[in-house]
């Protein structure tokens, strides 16, 4: 018999994660900022409390395969959340705190979500959609704060208390829906990436390696990337699986926080967007901050400018590491450390690259004409990608199927690929804008724009900037006899858009150039900014 001696149907699950967390890592911490100080709880005890909210879900009618959702900070709670749905065999359902109210409805109701698990602080983000919501029997509110007008309202800790500990968790398939996740990084609407088991642990493991992230015991991780963007780009499950203390930062997000939260709990792993990193080099560079614990900071869901990275480097001593991935990909899927012998600025030109593919992770460049192109750093096309944590299909949507082809995901990135297997990402094929870390839709933005009486065109482009990444800037053609002033639009987007959707500038032209086949062609809009050609308007501005 050449097959079957080995255990390959020990199921990669969760489950594992949580019992390392409960016996081996049990002395493992997990420190959260609160308003009144830092909570502490070692990993044995996040465990214990694991089972009883795995208890009282059970209580609150929870099936395997239901849906339960969070609204929340990255904290202690979210992460007991973390574990007792997948590893009651339900499925986590992170949603985004700072998505636009029809998004969130649209997202709770397309998940069929029977709970939302609330942080006390964000009570009244959501209690006027709760009424919307048609499946949601529950609110679970965590923490001492308000319950507002919420119905159905289930006390966090009241909830557990009552449970007895223990729970005879299922075993489970490694195919088992874990979590799930939506992003708006397409057109139409957000889509639902639905992580197994196996995607979740492999992920998670491979995070732990050293030419990725490497985390280790003797790490504290720093997760300020939010636990409902992409898994906190798996630090949530890394950390616990290799026994790494975990530091969370709540809603305390700003950099005066933040520093002080390194400092004092010495920690030496962290990772969030760039915006979060510039804020915080302005900070550091004011305000004399012990950061020598930090060995590595990754950064990425935007490219990670090299000024960013220099001046930690130069300035700090803090090692900021770029890595490439999307919610489609779990989402790490590249990393850049630079090659152990380069120097300089070839040590400057891989670090500033989107990264080395990860293991396990496949890549192919695709030429316009579906060609596919050589791995020789210069030729690019649109980035594919598989592997064992990429998606094949979006959840119960079938509207994008295009961007999966012949067990490929299509990423939208248009990139070239060097022999070594670093990414460098030269354009966008996706039609979005991407600042502080989240999606903006420029379809969306057009849509209302073109709403408004006045306005008979609007090309809705990127405009780099320095703490934001990008920034939406609307080109604007008004009708015939139309007038409308930079207010007027603004006025309009604020009453129908998240208020950091609205575009900060403006440029009315006379007509928004065409392709061939008569699209908007945003290239060219995209030169003409670059070139200083296009002339903004900012508030107050009226044109006729
Ligand atoms: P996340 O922000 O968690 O990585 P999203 O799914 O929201 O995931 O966004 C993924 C997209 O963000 C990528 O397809 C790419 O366009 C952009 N992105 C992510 N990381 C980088 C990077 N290091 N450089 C450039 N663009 C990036």
């Amino acid at each position: 018999m050449l097959e079957g001696l080995m255990q390959d149907d020990h199921p990669l699950t969760l489950g594992h994660v949580l019992e390392r967390m409960r016996g081996m890592n049990g002395d493992g911490e997990v420190v959260t900022l609160t308003d009144d100080g830092l909570r502490r709880a070692r990993y044995a005890e996040v465990a214990e409390r694991v089972d009883r909210l795995c208890a009282g879900l059970r209580e609150l009618g929870i099936e395997e395969g239901d849906r339960v959702a969070t609204f929340s900070w990255n904290t202690q709670d979210h992460l007991e959340a973390y574990f007792a749905a997948p590893c009651m065999g339900a499925v986590l359902h992170t949603l985004n705190i700072r998505l636009f109210p029809e998004q969130l409805e649209y997202i709770v109701n397309h998940a069929e979500d029977k709970v939302i698990l609330v942080d006390s602080s964000l009570v009244s983000a959501i209690e006027e959609l709760a009424p919307r919501f048609e499946t949601v029997r529950n609110f679970v509110v965590m923490g001492d704060g308000d319950a507002g007008s919420l119905p159905n309202v289930v006390r966090y800790e009241e909830l557990l208390e009552r449970q007895s500990p223990g729970f005879a968790h299922p075993r489970l398939d490694e195919r088992t829906a874990a979590a799930l996740c939506y992003t708006s990084g397409t057109t139409g609407n957000p889509k639902g990436v639905l992580y197994s088991h196996r995607s979740s642990v492999l992920h998670a493991l491979t995070t732990c390696t050293a030419d990725a992230l490497g985390v280790s015991r003797e790490d504290r991780v720093l997760p300020v990337v939010p636990m409902f963007h992409a898994n906190a780009w798996g630090l949530a499950h890394a950390a616990p699986l290799a026994g790494a203390d975990m530091v969370m930062p709540s809603r305390f997000l700003q950099p005066e926080p933040l520093a002080r939260l390194i400092a004092e709990e010495r920690v030496t792993l962290a990772g969030a967007v760039p915006t979060i990193w510039l804020d915080l080099l302005r900070h550091v560079d004011e305000h004399d901050t012990d950061l020598s614990s930090l060995r590595m900071v990754v950064c990425g869901g935007a490219a990670v400018p090299r000024s960013l990275m220099e001046a930690f480097e130069d300035r700090h001593a803090i090692r900021i590491v770029q890595a490439w991935g999307m919610t489609e990909t779990s989402p790490l899927g590249s990393v850049a450390h630079a090659p152990a012998e380069t120097e300089g600025e070839e040590h400057w030109d891989y670090r500033s690259t989107a990264g080395r593919l990860m293991p396990l992770v496949e890549a192919r460049i695709v030429s316009d004409e579906g060609e596919e192109m050589p791995w020789d750093g210069e030729s690019t096309g649109e980035l594919e990608v598989r592997g064992p944590w990429i998606a094949r299909t979006y959840y119960e949507d079938s509207t994008a199927d295009d961007k999966f082809h012949d067990g490929w995901l299509r990423t939208g990135d248009v990139a070239a690929l060097d022999a070594k297997g670093y990414i460098r990402i030269t354009d966008r094929a996706k039609d979005v804008i991407k600042s502080g870390g989240e999606w903006i839709s420029s379809v969306d933005l057009e849509g209302e724009l073109m709403a408004h009486e006045a306005v008979s065109e609007a090309a809705v482009i990127a405009r780099p900037d320095e703490r934001w990444s990008e920034r939406p800037l609307a080109c604007v053609v008004l009708a015939e006899g139309g007038s409308a002033s930079v207010d007027d639009l603004r006025e309009h987007l604020g009453e129908r858009v998240a208020k950091w959707w609205i575009p900060s500038e403006f440029a009315f032209i006379d007509e928004v150039p065409k392709t061939s086949v008569g699209k908007f062609d945003k290239k060219v809009l995209r030169q003409r900014l670059e070139d200083g050609e296009l002339e903004l308007a900012g508030e107050g501005a009226v044109v006729s």
